[in-house]
């Protein structure tokens, strides 16, 4: 629960405020950019929500925080909705994909997104462990598998699994962080889940890193590339980067002749990209490194 005797002086006056607890994750700001802004070392409300479908948004980026750094009198909470997450951010043939909030301080806040398709949903890393999540999910006809990008990101894996009885699918290399998994990925070759769906190993920012393909189209990087708004780039991070560099950087280029339309990371900014933009970005990534 935030604290207001905590809330931060970059916050701007109002009813909203982040507190001191906050571990500048992303999420709120990645969310709710109108709203939140990253301040250096800590994000803050950097303009107030006005009217309702604004202080929806607000408080789904509240229910979001992993810290529950995110403050608002009681009055204004009670409106937060039961029904906010797992939010729509495209449709497409081989699958519609839903943010799913409810970031878990065990990723540091990292991003999950829920596939919703006719072969079964699959839950892209895991979010936060809860009653009102799980409704939502069995609403929208439960979970037929969770794929894990890599051991940074698994948060409440067990209990999805265990809520669903799905299997779960990591890499090899990173299976101790997902004991009991179901499936594990092993070397360097792409599996083959169906026809919409491959996982792509990515050794280099963990040695278990891989990619998930949806549909040829939607990659879900994991930790293994985001987008910067800042940078207006697809960024590897040797900073980030837990086991291997050369590996990533190979991990990089093996991405390079995709067709991606949408980039879906753990951390960092979600993108699309025109037909064709996306070899020429990993060119200049590739340049860049
Ligand atoms: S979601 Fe919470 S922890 Fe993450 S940056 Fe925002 S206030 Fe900070």
């Amino acid at each position: 629960m935030a604290r207001a005797s905590l809330r931060l002086a970059a916050n701007t006056p109002g009813p909203f405020y982040v507190d001191s607890s906050c571990i500048d994750c992303g999420t709120c700001w990645q969310w709710d950019p109108d709203h939140f802004a990253p301040t250096g070392s800590t994000s803050h409300v950097h303009r107030q929500p006005r009217g309702e479908p604004e202080t929806r948004q607000a408080l789904l980026a509240l229910q979001a925080c992993p810290v529950a750094a995110i403050g608002a009198p009681a009055d204004v909470m009670r409106a937060t909705p039961a029904d906010g997450f797992p939010a729509l951010l495209t449709r497409h043939p081989a699958g519609d994909v839903h943010y799913c909030g409810w970031a878990s301080r065990k990723s540091f806040g990292a991003s999950s997104y829920l596939v919703v398709r006719p072969a079964g949903n699959v839950l892209i890393d895991s979010p936060r462990y809860n009653g009102a999540l799980a409704r939502r999910f069995e609403a929208l006809g439960g979970l037929a598998a969770i794929v894990l990008s890599h051991r940074d990101d698994v948060a409440d894996q067990e209990r999805w699994a265990a809520h669903f009885g799905c299997p779960r699918w990591i890499h090899a290399a990173d299976a101790d962080a997902a004991p009991g998994a179901e499936h594990l990925v092993q070397g360097d070759g792409d599996v083959t889940l169906d026809a919409d769906l491959r996982l792509i190993p990515t050794p280099g920012h963990t040695a278990g890193s891989l990619v998930a393909l949806l549909g040829g189209q939607i990659l879900f990087s994991g930790d293994h590339l985001w987008w910067s708004e800042a940078e207006q780039a697809v960024v590897a991070s040797r900073r980030y980067c837990w086991w291997d560099w050369p590996s990533q950087v190979a991990s990089v280029e093996k991405l390079r002749d995709l067709d991606v339309r949408w980039l879906l990371p753990g951390h960092g900014d979600r993108h699309t990209f025109s037909a064709g933009e996306w070899g020429r970005q990993i060119d200049r990534t590739l340049a860049r490194v």
